[in-house]
């Protein structure tokens, strides 16, 4: 059991990779808190895990709420009284070159996939500080690192959440506390099936031609994000500080 008796907040893991995360960690010994903005898909995710034997709990928050976080890290803190990892993995997509993007659209991308990592991280960080011990997962994308057509204010996202996870890990090192990025290229998933259908007149053209893109000729699954989630929430990589994991079947190299 690599997370044994590890407490884990996973955001946004009603869905995708976040569900598949939980699901790994719960069979990996974590008790798991499973976030999400949907209740339907969140309850859904605990009833799953629970049914395998793991342990799990939701809570309703939006992530982009600092009310809603910071109530939701204090019962998690009341009920489990340490939360050892964070993985800040809600994010929503955001479709359009620049001067397509209307300025609600842009804020609502900004939201969540930025403000979205703060707020959990504001509040969850004391409680990791007073005990010098902690893991924070932010989900980058490789998007961070190559330049792809009418995807500009998420690939802006990404990119800050690359450079926050750098600047957070020299300010908390002294804590003891680690945070590192994923990076994962396509990974099929409800976000970018949504993407293709809304995006494309032909979804499955698409897929094709995104399995191109990279190396590897396939599209990830959300197992293999959550497999490297796994390993940067583990004691396995404590000597991970501030890196970027790339899960992106060469993505960056295509
Ligand atoms: P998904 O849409 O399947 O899951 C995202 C979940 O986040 C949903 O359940 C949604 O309800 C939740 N969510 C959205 N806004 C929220 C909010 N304000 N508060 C709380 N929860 C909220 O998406 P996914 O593909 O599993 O993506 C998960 C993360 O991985 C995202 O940050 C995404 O940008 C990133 N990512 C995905 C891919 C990919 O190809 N799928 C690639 C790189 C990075």
């Amino acid at each position: 059991m690599r997370l044994k008796d590890k407490v884990i907040l996973i955001t946004g893991s009603g869905s995708g990779i976040g569900k598949c995360s939980a699901q790994l960690f719960a069979k990996e010994g974590a008790t798991v808190v499973v976030n999400d903005l949907d209740a339907v898909k969140g309850e859904e995710t605990v009833m799953e895990i629970r049914e395998s034997g793991g342990s799990a709990s939701f809570i309703q928050a939006d992530v982009t709420d600092p009310a809603s976080v910071q109530a939701m890290v204090e019962r998690i803190l009341a009920e489990y009284g340490v939360i050892d990892v964070l993985f800040n993995n809600a994010g929503i997509s955001g479709v359009g070159a620049l001067h397509e993007v209307e300025p609600d659209t842009w804020d609502r991308v900004m939201n969540v996939n930025i403000r979205g990592v703060y707020l959990p991280c504001k509040y969850v960080l004391p409680a990791m500080m007073e005990r010098k011990s902690g893991s924070i997962i932010n989900m980058s994308s490789c998007i961070a690192e190559i330049g792809l057509a009418r995807r500009a204010s998420y690939a802006a996202t990404k990119g800050a959440i690359l450079a926050l996870t750098k600047s957070m890990q020299v300010d908390y090192a002294p804590y003891s506390i680690r945070v590192n990025a994923l990076l994962p290229g396509t990974i099929l998933t409800p976000f970018v099936e949504n993407y293709l259908k809304t995006s494309y007149d032909d979804p499955a053209a698409a897929i094709e031609s995104l399995k191109k893109r990279q190396l590897s000729g396939e599209l990830g699954r959300p197992e293999d994000v959550a497999q490297a989630a796994l390993f940067l929430a583990s004691d396995e990589s404590k000597f991970m500080m501030g890196s970027p994991l790339y899960i992106d079947g060469g993505a960056v190299f295509g």
